[in-house]
């Protein structure tokens, strides 16, 4: 089952920048910063009440953000979807007709289990599945 939508992530092409931004909207400073090395992206996260931006900038000009900067600009990333049991989920959805982008889920960022459902299959939008690592 889908919880709630976790968080809302968009890519950035200066992050510090951004989290100045980012700052001055939300009025709050960025509560956590991390490199995700395997995905080549540094992030940070603002909450503001029960909803979290994540800042996505790439590290390198393979990283997948950065193919995202270069086609779209910058802008709204994916949605992503707290589970409570991401590997049912992959399942279901799998059973669905959903395409994974993802053979398995895999750490990603804040402390959560992750996967992302390809874009061609969830009308236009990069969704992404979490779980947090307890
Ligand atoms: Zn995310």
């Amino acid at each position: 089952m889908v919880n709630k939508i976790e968080h809302i992530g968009i890519a950035v092409k200066n992050i510090d920048d951004a989290n100045i931004l980012f700052q001055k909207l939300l009025g709050v400073p960025p509560y956590k910063m991390e490199t995700v090395e395997t995905e080549s992206v540094v992030t940070s996260f603002f909450q503001t009440g029960t909803n979290k931006i994540e800042l996505l900038m790439a590290t390198n000009p393979e990283s997948p953000i950065a193919k995202f900067l270069k086609k779209k600009g910058e802008g709204i990333h994916h949605i992503a979807f707290d589970v409570e049991d991401i590997e049912a989920e992959v399942a279901r959805l799998r059973k669905e007709g959903f395409i994974l982008i993802n053979e398995k889920p895999k750490p990603g960022a804040d402390n959560k289990m992750v996967i992302f459902l390809h874009p061609k299959s969830t009308n236009g939008v990069l969704v992404e599945l979490c779980q947090e690592i307890k």
